[in-house]
């Protein structure tokens, strides 16, 4: 398979003629040529979304709701394609593929159409003044994801950014393109005006640098890692450019004295492990209060033991692989760091190639590892991993729990669990995260605000924040 760029409304080779490989992480196996395109390329597209502007921003928002649900309705008839692609480009279990990334994909649209229709006209009376706030698109807009939720990232993104009038340079990871590839299928098929979308792939340093960097482009939306969100924000703040910083976490999941243990340990193992521990959400530090620390290390582990990992198309796979040797060493050299630490490996630590596991030795398979003893102030449990490692630590107070949980740089998402769901929320507004669940994790309900704190990023998606980052206001006061 050969990929192109997707620029005017074509499926273009990039101007350079540079193209590099694309493989599929559960076996080393060539799966596409994709391009490495430039900031020739760039431009291009740039030209292309500058032609597009004017009638695309003309339309009113519900004509561009309208466009989003032939968006959704075309994802829709490709929904298992979706699935199959991006579990072969990623190497996540066919079943999660299928119940969140397409399915939530598509829901993108869906809900940024639904939610569009629901605005009211925001006006503010004065006794003799009426003001009218009126939106426009921020104009073009550069939307660079990273690997591990693929179109579900970008399809957050471009939802809210073409309601608002906006025209998109899209750059996905250079790991994982393919989905990306079938969504500007997508929008050709429907016909969407050429010019509204355009999708460059490449490398960060190149392509994503020259979206940060080119002038035409207003404003940048990035999910990614937080070094990468330091470039970008080094960047693209001294051009005043609109920024919105999704970034990486290091999530605690907080288990009260008063916790079911039952509901707990399932939750847990779910926060932990899914997509192979890959979600900005993952709470990878468990603490656990020392009343049940015993007890709970002892179910987790029985759990965790049982999973089974390896081919991510067989239906009752529950982990796949990671998304590429490099990132499986990565993640063995903090578990070997972990070690050095003092740690005690309760579970994994090492490759998963045998038995009912991944069996071929190409193929990016570690175990879901569990670790204990570990200072909660240790590198392995303080520094992001963003894979399928989790560390155990006691506490024995709230303010202990509260404590460790923000002891890190980041603070993006973390979970509470106990009987009480009042305690629960109170102690919930006390860890510094843009995102606390009680008693459930990855629960989201697409109108609230998505985002973190400290170095988990700047700014919030989701439901009126998308809405507000992709678009300008003017109020308008009129004196009567
Ligand atoms: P990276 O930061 O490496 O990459 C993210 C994107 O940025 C990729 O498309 C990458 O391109 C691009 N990029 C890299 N360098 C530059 C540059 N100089 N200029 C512009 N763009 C650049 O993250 P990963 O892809 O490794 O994703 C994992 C990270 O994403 C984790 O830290 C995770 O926590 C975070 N994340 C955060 C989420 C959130 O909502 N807060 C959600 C999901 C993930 P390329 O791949 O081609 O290098």
């Amino acid at each position: 398979m050969i990929i192109s760029n997707f620029i005017d409304g074509k499926f273009t080779p990039p101007i350079e003629e540079r193209m590099m490989d694309n493989s599929n992480p559960a076996d080393g196996k060539h799966i596409a040529m994709i391009p490495r395109a430039s900031a020739l390329d760039v431009d291009a597209a740039v030209l292309a979304a500058q032609r597009a502007l004017p009638q695309w921003s003309a339309l009113s928002m519900l004509e561009r709701a309208d466009w989003l649900d032939k968006i959704a309705d075309a994802l829709e008839d490709i929904k298992e394609e979706i699935a199959q692609t991006e579990s072969l480009d990623t190497g996540k279990p066919i079943s999660l593929a299928r119940s969140v990334d397409a399915t939530r994909s598509i829901s993108n649209f869906r809900f940024f159409a639904k939610f569009a229709r629901s605005q009211e006209p925001l006006i503010f009376e004065m006794s003799d003044a009426t003001n009218y706030v009126h939106t426009s698109p921020l104009g073009i807009v550069g939307l660079i994801t990273p690997w591990n939720l693929p179109l579900y990232l970008l399809t957050w993104k471009v939802a809210p950014a073409l309601l608002m009038g906006n025209c998109i340079i899209a750059k996905p990871s250079e790991l994982t393109p393919l989905t990306a590839d079938l969504l500007a299928q997508t929008m050709q098929r429907i016909q969407l005006p050429a010019g509204v979308f355009n999708l460059v792939h490449g490398l960060g340093p190149e392509v994503g640098q020259a979206i940060l960097e080119h002038p035409e482009i207003a404003g940048i939306s990035f999910t990614g890692g937080t070094a990468t969100g330091r470039i970008v924000a080094r960047t693209a703040a001294p051009l005043f450019k609109r920024l919105s910083l999704e970034l990486g976490g290091k999530n605690a999941t907080i288990i009260l004295d008063d916790a079911n243990l039952d509901t707990v340990v399932a939750g847990s193992v779910r926060a932990a492990f899914t997509n192979s521990g890959q979600v900005c959400l993952c709470g990878s530090r468990i603490l656990i209060h020392q009343s049940i620390y015993d007890e709970f290390c002892k179910r987790f582990v029985e759990q965790v033991d049982a999973m089974k990992v390896g081919d991510p198309s067989d239906e009752s796979t529950q982990m796949g692989s990671v998304i590429s040797i490099d990132h499986l060493k990565k993640i063995e050299s903090y578990i070997d760091l972990a070690i050095e630490e003092g740690g005690e490996i309760l579970s994994g630590g090492t490759r998963a190639m045998t038995g009912q596991v991944g069996s071929n030795p190409a193929g990016a398979f570690i175990r879901p590892t569990v670790i204990g003893g570990l200072n909660h102030l240790s590198r392995t449990s303080t520094e992001e991993i963003f894979g399928p490692v989790v560390t155990l630590h006691p506490f024995a107070t709230d303010d202990e729990a509260i404590e460790m949980a923000n002891c890190t740089e980041y603070g993006l998402a973390g979970s509470i669990w106990t009987e009480d769901a009042e305690r629960g929320k109170e102690l919930a507004k006390r860890v510094d995260s843009g995102i606390v669940w009680v008693n459930t994790w990855l629960h989201r309900d697409l109108r609230t605000p998505f985002g973190g704190m400290k170095n988990s990023g700047v700014g919030r998606e989701g439901g009126r924040w998308s809405l507000s980052f992709f678009s300008e206001m003017t109020n308008v006061c009129v004196k009567h």
